[in-house]
């Protein structure tokens, strides 16, 4: 039979957005001393919109540049091809067919429209190229920006908006009210990073991190003493929720994430994550 006091919390536990997938991992939450969480529709919403499309070159409008990188996006799962694609939908751009569509992980996509490669790349993709990214291009803010590149040339951007999720502000204050460090893993842009991080007062953040990269840090803060939870949306959180000592899976995320994590956030409310520790902490004290 299941303890008196596990049923309870159990239930207590569902009735506050927590879903349990894996007791024990539950049990511990009172050792959690590091909470690290992804960006992209963890911290923030996770829905992108098209704030500006910017063209580089005389032979393309900027409805030629959102045509060329919809086109690309629409192969893709991305919370940014999304929004570029609703865009171009909104704008009732036609969009044209891609061949050899490919996925450069946590950079980008590639493709051929019409016989020419295209790209839609991030500004670290640049950078490691050694393409020189546009002066005041990257705009401060909770903004990513796409670069369009045809034939390895420079021909457009977009800037997408998101928006830091209203509760994260009190989960983070919160957590390190605790005595807990907050630190953001996330596959965007140094820029876009360090404005969340400054805004919601995070202990530390890394940028630019490749999703295999996630799971190292993990291991990283692991090796120098930390009890960690992971928590994330995206696919590319998956090994690194696995890896945590405890992960967490926001609810409006990928199924690999909920399927990886050992507790579901249902409410996708990142200020959940104390309930669990709280709720963690006395489960723990009544049994013993
Ligand atoms: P995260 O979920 O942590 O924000 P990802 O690893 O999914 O990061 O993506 C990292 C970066 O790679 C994005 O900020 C973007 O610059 C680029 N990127 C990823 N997917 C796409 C895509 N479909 N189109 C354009 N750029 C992309
Ligand atoms: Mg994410």
């Amino acid at each position: 039979a299941i303890p008196l006091v596990v049923a309870v919390s159990t239930t207590l536990s569902a009735q506050n957005g927590l879903l349990i997938r894996n007791r024990t991992a539950f049990e511990n939450a009172r050792k959690i001393d590091t909470v690290l969480f992804d960006k992209t529709g963890t911290l923030t919403e996770g829905e992108f919109g098209v704030e500006a499309v910017e063209s580089f070159v005389d032979e393309y409008s900027k409805e030629e540049i959102l045509q060329k990188a919809a086109s690309l996006e629409q192969e893709s799962e991305h919370p940014i091809a999304a929004g570029i694609v609703k865009r171009a939908k909104e704008d009732e751009v036609e969009l044209i067919k891609v061949d050899d569509f490919e996925i450069i992980k946590g950079k980008g996509v590639i493709g051929k429209i019409d016989g020419r490669d295209f790209k839609a790349v991030s500004p670290g993709y640049l950078a490691e190229n050694n393409i020189e990214v546009p002066e005041d291009a990257l705009k401060k803010g909770p903004f990513t920006e796409i670069f369009i590149l045809e034939a390895g040339n420079l021909i457009g951007m977009i800037r997408l908006g998101d928006q830091i999720r209203e509760s994260s502000y009190e989960a983070v204050q919160k957590l390190k009210d605790r005595g807990i460090k907050v630190i953001m893993l996330t596959g965007d842009n140094q820029k876009t990073a360090e404005y969340v991080s400054n805004e919601l007062g995070l202990t530390d953040y890394f940028a630019e991190i490749l999703p295999d990269e996630k799971q190292k840090k993990v291991e990283e803060l692991q090796a120098e003493g930390a009890f960690v939870a992971m928590t994330g949306d995206g696919v590319n959180d998956a090994p690194a929720l696995a890896k945590a000592d405890i992960g967490i899976a926001i609810g409006s995320g990928t199924d690999v994430a909920a399927e990886t994590a050992d507790i579901i956030l249902v409410e996708s409310d990142p200020l959940d994550v104390l309930k669990l520790i709280e709720f963690g902490t006395l489960t723990y004290k009544k049994m013993i």
